[in-house]
């Protein structure tokens, strides 16, 4: 008997919604199968802002990934009628040779990206919030900005099912094997058996255990969000006239933050890059404690001291982790006939959420994609090539 549906996609979280949306737009039959409800808040795509920029200092090679993913943010926003993406600019903030600052600088320049060099005095007088020392420069860009995770999801989520997916909450996929011959997966969930050609996995944090035959290591964080009220009077931090950061002390340390894109009430959002500690999704504590907020406020008062006032609310997320913190997508080493993955994004995987639907559909349907992607490779970081 035929597989019923083309393709399943196992998370309809960031990756798996676009993934979702994507097969469907070109008319393949997609069902998704999700654990909780749409856009919630138990996964790696909530808190109401990320981060999106293109002066990329992870790795030059991400870049024609989001020079692509902000068309397609663009056309997302526009089909769904959302207001999805704001371009408030962003600064790169350390010593010259941060992580932050030189790596944005490599890939501006290697992508001839417009941006500006800000000395500190420059940035101080630019964006009078933030006190940076007097050896700290940024790089200034004037295309980053942040994204809205929750309605990212909402909107791929109503525009697949607009498409024709049919997409499944509160049922958690339990475990699934090859068809005879190779012919397609069968997936069981609590509810119900399906039968499909293809199965896409993208399983956020549940990853370690969703795909233990891959034999890559992942490290799964705890992290938290922090939203300070900023001091009285602070209009600054509207976001017309506040950038989002990323600042990089001189012992490695960054953190990152927003305006306060829901008015001073909703608070300006910041957090630690990349300083979590490891949990799983089931054991992860949700409680912030008081010592972690006093540990954000120290960092903050000497950069921004008109934030670290009142504490809004903390709320915790999980970073998905490689090795060397590039993502994972491709055809499953051990069932390249029959599954694809997109997973361990690293803390910085939401700013490419469209154009990982488009890569994930492409390796679905095509086994291969034109978009540059060797980077992400699973078997690089192979137990065996270790
Ligand atoms: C605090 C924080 C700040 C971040 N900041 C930025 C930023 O500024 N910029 C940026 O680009 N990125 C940022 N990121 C990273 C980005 O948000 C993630 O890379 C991205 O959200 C990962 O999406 P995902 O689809 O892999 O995971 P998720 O969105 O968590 O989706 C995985 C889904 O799989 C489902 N699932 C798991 N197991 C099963 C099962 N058995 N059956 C069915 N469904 C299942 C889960 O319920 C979940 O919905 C941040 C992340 C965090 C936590």
């Amino acid at each position: 008997m035929a597989p019923t549906y083309d393709v399943i996609v196992l998370g309809l979280g960031g990756m798996g919604s676009a993934a979702a949306y994507h097969l469907s737009l070109r008319g393949s039959r997609v069902l998704g199968l999700e654990k909780f409800g749409p856009a919630h808040n138990r996964g790696s795509s909530h808190g109401g802002s990320r981060i999106t920029r293109q002066s990329y200092f992870e790795d030059p090679a991400y870049v024609p990934l989001l020079l692509r993913s902000y068309e397609l943010y663009d056309k997302l926003a526009h089909d769904s009628g959302r207001r999805i993406t704001e371009l408030c600019g962003g600064v790169m903030i350390g010593r010259p040779e941060s992580r932050t600052v030189s790596g944005s600088l490599r890939s501006a320049r290697q992508w001839d990206l417009p941006h500006e060099m800000l000395d500190a005095r420059e940035i101080r007088r630019r964006f009078p919030t933030l006190t940076p020392e007097d050896d700290e420069v940024a790089l200034y860009e004037e295309r980053a900005g942040f994204v809205r995770p929750e309605f990212t999801v909402a909107a791929h989520i109503q525009l697949a099912q607009q498409a024709g997916a049919e997409l499944r909450f509160e049922e958690p996929v339990v475990r699934w094997e090859e068809l005879p011959g190779g012919r397609g997966v069968r997936v069981h969930t609590a509810e119900d058996t399906y039968t499909a050609g293809h199965l896409v996995v993208c399983p956020g944090a549940w990853a370690p255990r969703l795909l233990t035959d891959m034999g890559v290591p992942f490290t799964v964080e705890r992290q938290i969000m922090y939203w300070f009220r900023p001091r009285e009077g602070t209009r600054p931090f509207e976001s017309a006239r506040h950038p989002v950061y990323i600042w990089e002390d001189a012992e490695g340390t960054q953190i990152y933050g927003f305006p306060a894109i829901d008015g001073p009430d909703g608070g300006a959002k910041v957090a630690f890059f990349r300083r979590g500690t490891v949990c799983t999704p089931e054991t992860i504590d949700r409680t912030v404690h008081d010592h972690e907020t006093e540990a954000m406020r120290r960092h903050l008062a000497d950069r921004i001291p008109d934030l670290p006032g009142t504490c809004l609310k903390a709320v915790t997320c999980m970073y998905t982790t490689t090795a060397d913190e590039h993502f994972v997508m491709a055809r499953h080493p051990a069932h390249p006939g029959t599954v694809t993955v997109a997973c361990g994004f690293s803390g910085h995987g939401f700013k490419f959420v469209p154009v990982v639907g488009e890569i994930v559909a492409d390796l679905a349907l095509d086994g291969e994609t034109a978009h540059p992607i060797d980077l992400f490779d699973p078997r690089r970081l192979s137990a065996a090539a270790v």
